[in-house]
C-alpha cells in the first residue's frame, strides 16, 4: 500500500502543478466524504441487526410475577407482558421506573 502511495504521491505533485492543486484537492476531499458515507452507513446497518437480535430474545414474562413500570412525572404505570430488552421504556421525557411484584 505504502509503495503504491509513492508514485501517486508523485504524480499528484505533477499535476497539482501543472494543472492547479484543485484537480489534487477535490478527488480527495470526495474520497474522504465517500469513506465518512459508507462508514456511517455500515454503523446504521450493524445498529439495526443488533436490535433485531435483541427483539429476537423477546420473552413473555411469567405468570407468577408481575411487572409494572411507572413514571415519576405523570404517574402512568404500565404493564410488561413481553420482555423484550432490558432497557425500561421512557415516558414523560425520562426513563420509567420498575417495580416487580411476586403474585402468591
Ligand atoms: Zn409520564
Amino acid at each position: 500500500m505504502i509503495l503504491l502511495l509513492v508514485p501517486l504521491a508523485a504524480v499528484a505533485v505533477i499535476v497539482g502543478i501543472n494543472w492547479g492543486w484543485q484537480w489534487v484537492l477535490a478527488p480527495l476531499l470526495g474520497l474522504a466524504l465517500l469513506r465518512w458515507l459508507l462508514g456511517s452507513l455500515r454503523a446504521l446497518v450493524t445498529d439495526a441487526k443488533h436490535l433485531e437480535a435483541q427483539e429476537a430474545t423477546a420473552t413473555p414474562v411469567g405468570s407468577d410475577e408481575r411487572t409494572l413500570f411507572w413514571c415519576e412525572e405523570c404517574g402512568t404505570e404500565v404493564l410488561l407482558l413481553i420482555r423484550g430488552t432490558a432497557r425500561a421504556p421512557s415516558h414523560c421525557g425520562q426513563r420509567m421506573h420498575e417495580r416487580t411484584e411476586i403474585l402468591s
